[in-house]
């Protein structure tokens, strides 16, 4: 990809949501094998971001840099990290759960699953990932057992604001 192609590239996907961004710019760039953004987008997350890792890499090296407000108060943090230190191995394309005796598969969300809850809400957005990307017994299920990895009082994982206050 040239910087012309990039250029133009960058300005068509501008526009676009996020998830549009990155199938738009994956489909015009000459490093993938792909050049259908359908292809592209039934990719799952982690195989498509890892390609636009790639991607960033070949035009601008491995070096990320990147601005974020803090959430709490507005504060502008600048990062920088490599893009290996962010990739992740391959999922897995659908793996079988086995929970209080019901069988689930369970696939790992798409671009076209990104685009499908764009603009919900959390919770709303959760019930239909869940509904587009496991299958099986899942009206069966106790409700509370198939979210597992929902538990009240489960303590904060990563720290979420900058040092200010
Ligand atoms: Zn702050």
């Amino acid at each position: 990809m040239n910087q012309l192609d990039l250029l133009d590239a960058w300005e068509r996907a501008a526009p676009l949501d996020p998830t549009g961004r990155a199938l738009a710019l994956l489909a015009a760039a000459s490093t993938v094998s792909t050049s259908d953004v359908d292809d592209v987008a039934a990719l799952p997350i982690g195989v498509r971001d890892g390609m636009l890792l790639d991607l960033h890499a070949s035009l601008f090296g491995p070096e990320l840099a990147a601005v974020v407000g803090c959430p709490a108060c507005g504060e502008r943090l600048e990062l920088a990290f490599a893009v290996d230190q962010v990739r992740t191995d391959p999922p897995r394309p659908v793996e079988v759960l086995h929970i209080d005796g019901y069988d689930v598969s369970v696939r790992p969300p798409d671009s076209r699953d990104l685009a499908a809850v764009a603009g919900l809400d959390p919770a709303a957005a959760e019930d239909v990932l869940l509904r587009r990307c496991v299958s099986g017994d899942l009206d069966r299920l106790p409700r509370p057992s198939w979210r597992p990895w929902r538990t009240p009082c489960s303590p904060p994982t990563r720290r979420r604001t900058c040092d200010s206050r």
